[in-house]
């Protein structure tokens, strides 16, 4: 795949017992930054969160949806979403001291991470767990183990230079289901086989990991950011503010503009438009 594409690389080592996934994602949290206008201290967390996220949707059928989102107990949120396509988008809503996660200085109340499937059928499956570090790679392990049952062993990484994310990108080793009880801990020294994650994934690719860990690739599938807003979504919003409220917005300002949290993507709505919404 061209260097500009963001991959989800899937392999399996341990003689096939232990699935790994090694994902390059500086073109995704590129596109994010970009839309969000992220600065360099914020970045860090969104990447990360974006990362560990598009590694759930490779969890999923095409069809299912994830959401998942970080509070980090001061006021600040992330919010990721995605699909099994893996088209992925994203937002950082923050505070003043809310750049980091977790148990830091400035905490006001228990910071959680909270994972919200829906298959499409039934109601959406949801697992919050309680921050446990400061760390984004060690609460994603902990959800993991509390919510879903499946030790994972997470490295992620995001470097940064000047405006742009320079790499960012994860790995994930988990032993699959009816695994030897000992492959945890080979998983985590496979992990710190590694070294410096981003020096490796920028240096080396996700190829350069797979040999590290003597893995077998099984394939490799591109990851973009791309959203689910639409104009008919955008008119949903603005038919939940009633037709006086929305009448009166338009009136007031000449047109009615809805920014989507994601991606930040516009759609505008003139008088004309809006009259014709409520006429429906
Ligand atoms: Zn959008």
């Amino acid at each position: 795949m061209p260097k500009n594409v963001s991959t989800f690389c899937s392999a399996l080592l341990c003689g096939g017992t232990v699935s790994l996934a090694v994902l390059d994602t500086t073109a995704l949290v590129n596109e994010g930054m970009k839309r969000q206008g992220l600065s360099f201290s914020d970045a860090e967390l969104f990447g990360k969160t974006l990362t560990a996220a598009t590694y759930l949707c490779g969890w999923l059928k095409t069809e299912s949806e994830i959401f998942v989102s970080l509070h980090d107990g001061k006021g600040g949120r992330v919010g990721v979403s995605g699909d099994g396509e893996l088209h992925m988008r994203g937002y950082l809503d923050r505070t003043e001291n809310s750049a980091k996660v977790g148990n830091g200085v400035g905490k006001t109340e228990v910071g959680t991470l909270t994972v919200v499937r829906n298959d499409g059928v039934g109601l959406p499956f949801s697992g919050t767990c309680e921050l446990v570090s400061d760390d984004v790679a060690e609460n994603f392990s902990a959800y993991f183990l509390t919510s879903e049952q499946r030790p994972t062993a997470i490295g992620l990484c995001m470097k940064t230079e000047g405006e742009k994310c320079l790499v960012s990108g994860g790995v994930f080793l988990q032993p699959l289901p009816g695994a030897e009880e000992g492959l945890f801990g080979e998983c985590k020294a496979g992990l710190s086989r590694i070294g410096d994650l981003a020096e490796r994934l920028r240096t080396e690719g996700t190829d350069g990991i797979l040999r590290i860990l003597h893995a077998e690739k099984i394939g490799v599938r591109e990851v973009k950011f791309q959203c689910r807003c639409s104009r008919e979504r955008a008119a949903s919003a603005i038919l939940s503010l009633g037709k006086e409220n929305a009448l009166a917005a338009v009136r007031a300002e000449g047109t009615v503009t809805v920014t989507c949290p994601e991606c930040k993507e516009t759609y505008l709505f003139t008088e004309p438009d809006i009259q014709t919404l409520f006429g429906k």
